[in-house]
């Protein structure tokens, strides 16, 4: 990790310096009063901050003492696009019951509404609101206008994937929510070429395919898409086992649950990246393990389905992250809230019932949200630990705030005391995008007079569309 003694420093752009650094790499090293090195987007050296001047000339240097450097955190299932519903099925509560399920009677017809401007500001709001609170990969789990999504992201100095709300059957679906099997088709794979490589002057912000979930994707839309997927080398963004209906649905028409349905058209491998992912079989598990597909673990959420086993998934080998799924749905965007609330979750699905009373530590639960996103993701060469080669995405969290104290192990605090806020600076692809909380990237005036202009007219016309 240390350059070879007596050869000259090397030059860097960025030093953070005098940082407790918790690289949750291989070894879950941690190295108290350590800094981290960067040139250009990577990390090029770690080590003590004693030894960093040996080792480094850096043309700026940031300080950490009081903060942990740790990895940034990654959201492995987000609808950028409902940013602007947060809080809002709430306030309806007050008025009139909820109709069920929420995903078609309100998110669908809702992302229907907005224009290419309207996801524009969603995602402004969405990315400066993760980077806030230490978010600095997304996967979009598909939504309208992706193009906006992704100006919004390279704007935001976020690394994400973007992706496209793919529909082709189904009932009750706002006509603009909707497309033949072949528009899907072809639609989904434009947009990956368009974001292909360093297109948008970064490779920083790709794109993804996507289905929405298998009730309404034809079966010829999902083959197609696998198709698609392998010739492109690219991942598919998808909603499974989510939901009692989804299982019903599988079972009645093709005589499988949903996974196996998958499986049965090609469609379940390292490609697919298997959202939620709750209502699995033991040989829908077995498939998992087998075929390679990606999970993501949404804690807010998943809950109210059915027992997550996401402590087998981790343990049995499968790419497995956590994601928020979205503002609309719990408020939230922090992961480290999110990592809390998993914890709480295993226990009591996969410990309490056998009196066994350590499922899954914080520190382990904290290292799916970064190593496990970045599997996930298929990013694990790339990002999710701080280790010399990676990509410089890392955290500077305050370790001093009375919640914290007394610190004995870096680790322990970063996985169990922490929250988003205590997020303070945050570099991305070598770039400081949050200083001292200070968001650098983005106008928060602008932001708030674009919501304020466009809100009220948006939700006038969403609760007569909704009463
Ligand atoms: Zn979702």
């Amino acid at each position: 990790m240390a350059g070879k003694a007596g050869a000259a420093p090397q030059k860097v752009d960025l030093l953070l310096s005098g940082c407790d650094v918790v690289t949750i790499d291989d070894r879950n090293r941690v190295i108290r009063d350590g800094a981290v090195a960067i040139r250009g987007n990577r990390i090029v050296w770690i080590g003590k901050a004693s030894a960093a001047r040996r080792h480094v000339t850096a043309a700026s240097t940031l300080d950490g003492a009081g903060q942990i450097a740790m990895p940034g955190l990654i959201d492995a299932h987000v609808h950028t696009a409902q940013t602007l519903l947060r809080g809002k099925l709430a306030e309806i509560g007050l008025r009139r019951p909820i109709k069920i399920p929420p995903w078609k009677n309100y998110y669908i017809p809702f992302e229907g509404m907005l224009t290419d401007e309207d996801v524009h500001l969603s995602g402004l709001l969405c990315y400066a609101n993760m980077i806030s609170v230490g978010t600095t990969c997304f996967a979009e789990a598909g939504g309208p206008h992706p193009d906006a999504m992704g100006r919004a992201a390279v704007e935001i100095g976020i690394r994400g994937f973007v992706a496209l709300s793919t529909v082709d059957q189904g009932t009750n679906v706002p006509g603009s929510m909707i497309a033949t099997t072949r528009q899907c088709h072809d639609r989904n794979v434009a947009l990956v070429k368009r974001w292909k490589g360093a297109s948008h002057g970064t490779d920083r912000v790709q794109a993804w395919l996507s289905l929405r979930q298998i009730m309404v994707c034809t079966p010829e839309l999902i083959e197609g898409m696998a198709e698609a997927a392998r010739a492109l080398d690219v991942k598919i963004h998808t909603h499974l086992c989510e939901g009692v209906y989804e299982i019903d649905y599988a079972l009645e028409r093709f005589g499988k649950r949903p996974a196996e349905y998958l499986h049965g058209l090609g469609a379940l491998d390292r490609h697919m990246h298997c959202a939620h992912s709750v209502l699995l079989s033991a040989e829908e598990m077995d498939l998992f393990v087998r075929h390679r597909p990606s999970a993501c673990h949404c804690a807010f959420n998943n809950y109210h389905i059915g027992p997550h086993r996401l402590s087998e998934m981790w343990r049995r080998g499968i790419d497995i992250g956590l994601g928020t799924d979205g503002a609309a749905s719990w408020g939230s965007l922090d992961i480290f809230q999110v990592a809390h609330a998993t914890r709480i979750g295993q226990q009591a699905v996969m410990g309490t019932p056998i009196a066994y009373r350590n499922v899954m530590g914080s520190e382990e639960i904290l290292k799916v949200a970064t190593n496990g996103g970045a599997r996930a993701l298929g990013l694990e060469n790339q990002i999710g630990s701080l280790e010399v080669g990676k990509k410089a995405d890392i955290l500077l969290v305050d370790r001093t705030q009375l919640d914290h104290m007394p610190l004995y192990d870096p680790y322990f605090v970063a996985a169990n005391t922490v929250v988003g806020r205590d997020v303070r600076t945050v570099v991305i692809d070598g770039k400081v995008v949050m200083k001292d909380r200070e968001l650098l990237t983005v106008d928060r005036e602008e932001i708030d007079r674009r919501l304020a202009e466009r809100l009220p007219k948006l939700m006038e016309r969403f609760d007569a569309m909704t009463a």
